[in-house]
């Protein structure tokens, strides 16, 4: 019969001989496996205290990003909502008022920007749809929560502080 792969046994039927009826051989022969295994290198990392390194390709949650004056660069144009698979990103524009143009860098702002990372399958299409260079993704992931509502990430969640805070990356903020 044709197998898949070759690791398949045929099962043994032979009656027990006194080694394997007293199964002494057996346990230490395991005993001999578990003690290879202390020396091995581990496969489990001690998280939260210890991460593991993502691949360099690794794409995660995402951040607002605003210019070198700190104003928020998302016009709200909407192209990010458009090339996004799974219609995680929701957002609502304003018109930016006089007097607020250290706040938002073109006439238009994201009054509201929302993305649901219940649905976010991290193809990373906005960041790469977005002209403004206003959204990317970072290389950590979105926390464990008891709420559906605890993964929909508001703009408050998303945009970069600024000043941004010392000693701590744009990830380590979210
Ligand atoms: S990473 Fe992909 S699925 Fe997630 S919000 Fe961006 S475009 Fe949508
Ligand atoms: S994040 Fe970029 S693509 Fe999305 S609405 Fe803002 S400016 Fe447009």
């Amino acid at each position: 019969m044709e197998t898949l792969t070759n690791r398949a046994k045929p099962v043994d039927r032979r009656p027990m001989n006194f080694w394997e009826k007293i199964y002494l051989p057996a346990v230490i022969k395991g005993l001999g496996i578990t003690f290879r295994h202390l020396f091995k290198k581990k496969a489990t990392y001690n998280f939260p205290e210890q991460k593991r390194p993502f691949s360099p390709v690794f794409r995660g949650l995402h951040i607002l990003n605003r210019d070198e004056e700190g104003r928020e660069r998302c016009t709200a144009c909407g192209l990010c909502a458009v090339a996004c698979p799974a219609e995680a990103i929701t957002m609502e524009a304003a018109e930016r008022k006089p007097g607020e143009e250290h706040l938002y860098r073109e006439e238009k702002y994201a009054a509201r920007y929302e993305i649901n990372m219940l649905r976010c399958i991290f193809c990373g299409f906005c960041e790469e749809a977005c002209p403004k260079d206003a959204i990317y993704l970072t290389e950590t992931f979105a926390p464990a929560n008891y709420q559906r509502k605890g993964f929909i990430y508001g703009k408050e969640d998303l945009l970069i502080p600024f000043p941004p805070i010392e000693n701590q990356s744009a990830t380590e903020k979210l």
